[in-house]
């Protein structure tokens, strides 16, 4: 893979009440991360798929210039074997200053690496042609809808009571009987979820991982024509990323990155009506696209 004037290589942030979450950081990220005047420089943690060069090499400049502010907390990075001795090296032959922590975590079989307020990101194994994972960023559950009338009716009256019965507490009634929080909210709805998925096969299973994405990104490389040089390569077509998120069940959105340089923009019409064929809730992604992501219930 290789950028092009107006196509950097594959990379994603999210943004999460504050916290910035990286993946992959392939060579032109820090461009687009300057261009997207975000608080960049004091990115929580960098999830790496896989050491290609395209998904790494924007790495050592990224963590150059983060050392332009100060920053108590660490870096994380989690990423495959050899992701440690590719950032240890990188800053030794480069000589880099650097003014903060730098913790690498490699991971070494599929599970939570990164655990926060509310939410946690899970790596999960891709087949490629060395070892790559993908992510997915799951929040919690959050409580059900509350419901003023079976509040009123159970003679808790409007005001702090209702805040406490919203935040999971048991409160008294007027009558002093007890009010639980399941007497007056709905089931618990699910929190967010974003998934991210670059080189790889298609295999099936994979769809599991990132059922209820309210965002999938996911790798259309191809056009369904060109399959076998992508099995060959181990990567995938447009239309099997849309079967994943048609497959996974609950995807709102997909965003097809990591497109093969042969396409240009104008072709890549084409890898998106064969995606739209099979999802039609697919989208191409293109340098510094943003998906804002509410909760809808
Ligand atoms: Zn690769
Ligand atoms: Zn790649």
């Amino acid at each position: 893979m290789m950028p092009l004037p107006h196509r950097h290589l594959t990379s994603m942030l999210v943004r999460r009440e504050g916290d910035l979450f990286l993946f992959d950081a392939g060579e032109g990220t820090q461009v687009s991360l300057r261009r997207l005047n975000l608080r960049w420089k004091k990115i929580n943690a960098i999830f790496i798929s896989h050491t290609h060069a395209d998904h790494i090499t924007g790495l050592p400049g990224l963590l150059m210039l983060s050392s332009q502010v100060d920053r108590d907390e660490p870096l994380y990075i989690y990423g495959p074997p050899k992701i440690a001795e590719y950032v240890e090296s990188s800053r030794r032959v480069l000589d880099m200053y650097i003014n903060y922590d730098i913790i690498v975590k490699e991971i070494q079989a599929p599970a939570v690496c990164y655990e926060g307020d509310g939410f946690r990101i899970r790596a999960f194994p891709l087949r490629h042609t060395k070892t790559c994972y993908g992510y997915a960023l799951e929040e919690d559950m959050r409580p059900g809808a509350f419901h003023p009338e079976r509040a009123a009716e159970r003679g808790v009256p409007r005001g702090p009571l209702w805040s406490r019965l919203q935040a999971g507490q048991t409160v008294q009634s007027v009558d002093g009987m007890d009010v639980k929080p399941e007497d007056v909210l709905g089931s618990p709805r699910s929190g967010r979820k974003v998934s991210y998925i670059t080189d790889s096969l298609y295999f099936p299973e994979v769809a599991a991982e990132v059922s209820g994405s309210d965002l999938l990104v996911c790798e259309g490389m191809f056009e369904r024509e060109l399959l076998p040089s992508a099995v060959e390569k181990k990567h995938m077509a447009a239309f099997q990323a849309a079967t994943i998120a048609r497959d996974a069940g609950g995807v709102k959105k997909l965003a097809l990155i990591h497109y093969s340089p042969r396409y240009t923009d104008h072709d890549l019409r084409i890898l998106l009506d064969e995606a739209r064929q099979v999802f039609p809730e697919t989208v191409l992604s293109k340098d510094r696209l943003r998906f804002p992501i509410d909760n809808v219930d």
